[in-house]
């Protein structure tokens, strides 16, 4: 079973990667300046120059032993209490290094975190639309998937649906706000309001729910908008991070998992990701990376181009007729399909060499997914493009 399960992942790509092979394909055929690829979240903005900087120095002018050897298993105490100290400083948190396990990135934090919170058949509730991958991390750990669907047009939390979806064999509820594909970011009331509710739920089943907060884009919102920070309404968090968008290094493959110590029995938790760390293959995070922490911890790339993008793109597609909600955080814009069949929307995209994912994998139907991490000029290149697509819907 487990074999075949194996193989079918490995032979159906995502349709994200799908798209993002053909767009390469089709670049090679007429031109990387004729596709307009908005499939893949690979940031556009390079990381900071003062990151680039920390990695010559450590390159050249540290122990390179050290910089290339194993360190320990959670990941090194000097970057783990970095992280601690920056968070403590910017939320206003009492965290230690303790509470901290490096991982390669958010999907290895999720995979992980799954792992060490979920007894086979029990379930995990996911928003959506939701990132693709949650339902291979979650079976994958044994978890059965319920959905919960988000109200349009916020994407807030349908309170009542998921009150009604929690049971005794709910092990775990996965949040990722700014979110990825709808750039919605929940409020604090919204959060509070979450915290309450499993709360009681534990109560009243007599059992531990963990909320599973994903945040690759905890730092990525615009108009001043804030991220409220998880563990201070839930004691059962586990906070789930990556550099990989923040300072624009997916391929490095660096980011943590964070236990709240406000969690009476987090030693326990923290034992249980240690050992799922451990049984998973994911201990020693990549050392260079782990070096670069006490000095880029704080760092991110230069958001505000991704705000500009958002504000060419929302703007354009909207006076051309397309509904939308105006993204405030990570770098997608989430389009209702005119017609609402967002795979054959994709299809008459493709005709105009627009790339653009359809939300069905995301939990959800008749919407896009538009990646504007992308150039500015390819945004201002692909308007003709989709002014022509909006004239097949709306002339
Ligand atoms: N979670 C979400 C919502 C994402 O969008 C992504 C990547 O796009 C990941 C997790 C995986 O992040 P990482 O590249 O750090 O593993």
């Amino acid at each position: 079973m487990n074999t075949e399960r194996m193989k079918s992942l490995g032979k159906k790509r995502s349709v994200i990667r799908e798209l993002f092979e053909y767009g390469n394909k089709r670049k090679a055929e007429i031109g990387a300046e004729n596709v307009f690829d908005f499939s893949i979240g690979n940031p556009s903005i390079p990381a900071p120059k003062e990151f680039s900087e920390e990695l010559c120095r450590i390159i050249t002018e540290e122990n390179p032993i050290s910089v290339h050897g194993y360190t320990s298993a959670p990941g090194d105490f000097f970057a783990r209490k970095a992280i601690a100290d920056d968070l403590n400083e910017r939320f206003g948190t009492d965290f230690s290094a303790d509470n901290l396990y490096l991982t390669c990135g958010a999907a290895a934090s999720l995979t992980v975190s799954l792992s060490a919170v979920v007894n086979d058949g029990e379930e995990v509730i996911l928003f959506a639309p939701y990132f693709p991958e949650y339902t291979v991390f979650a079976e994958t750990a044994g978890a059965k998937i319920v959905t919960v669907p988000c109200l349009w047009p916020d994407f807030d939390i349908d309170f009542e649906k998921l009150s009604e979806s929690i049971s005794e064999k709910t092990a775990a509820v996965i949040i990722n706000s700014p979110n990825n594909p709808s750039g919605a970011v929940f409020s604090e009331e919204c959060i509070e309001k979450l915290g309450k509710i499993l709360s009681d739920a534990e109560k009243k089943f007599g059992k531990k729910i963990y909320l599973i907060s994903d945040e690759p884009y905890r730092e990525l919102v615009y108009d001043g908008e804030k991220v409220p920070f998880v563990t201070k309404y839930y004691n059962d968090t586990i906070i789930c991070y990556s550099y990989s968008k923040s300072l624009s290094i997916p391929g490095e493959r660096i980011g943590y998992i964070l236990v709240s110590p406000k969690n009476p029995d987090w030693k326990e938790l923290y034992a249980g990701i240690c050992g799922a760390g451990r049984a998973l293959g994911f201990v020693c995070a990549p050392s260079l990376f782990q070096h670069m922490i006490p000095k880029c911890a704080k760092m991110t790339s230069d958001i505000s181009l991704y705000e500009q993008n958002r504000n060419l793109l929302y703007g354009a597609l909207s006076e051309m007729g397309f509904e939308a909600v105006k993204p405030k955080g990570a770098f997608y814009l989430f389009l209702k399909t005119p017609g609402n069949d967002a795979a054959e929307f994709c299809e008459r995209a493709k005709k105009y060499e627009i790339l653009v994912v359809p939300s069905d994998d995301f939990g959800m139907s008749g919407f896009v997914r538009i990646s504007y991490c992308v150039s500015a000029e390819q945004i201002k290149r692909s308007l003709p493009a989709f002014k022509k697509l909006a004239e097949e819907y709306f002339r």
